[in-house]
């Protein structure tokens, strides 16, 4: 590994500045940048390790999935279903 340094300036892809910039080693774990920040918008972020983020946040996803899961698991979907129109329809039978 290259011997790096708190302050060494890198490259490194920013999101607030949507592309390749220059960035100052800001933390350094196991002798590779772990934070780094932008030199055009001082923005300060994890080292990407030059790549663009994809579109859709893989962590983001999965917490979303997980808190839906648990909000309307797919197992219970079955059986939620027919109780309401059972409660309806007996609900219609009492007003009738
Ligand atoms: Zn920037």
């Amino acid at each position: 590994m290259s011997d790096l340094r708190l302050g060494d300036v890198i490259d490194d892809y920013c999101v607030k500045c949507r592309r390749l910039t220059n960035h100052a080693i800001v933390s350094l774990m196991n002798h590779e940048p772990a934070k780094v920040r932008c030199r055009t918008c001082y923005h300060e972020h994890d080292y990407r390790h030059e790549e663009a983020p994809p579109k859709k946040d893989p962590r983001k996803e999965a917490l979303f999935k997980e808190v839906l899961s648990t909000i309307a698991p797919g197992a219970g979907e079955e059986e939620k279903q027919p109780e309401p129109k059972k409660a309806k329809a007996r609900a219609k039978k009492i007003a009738n």
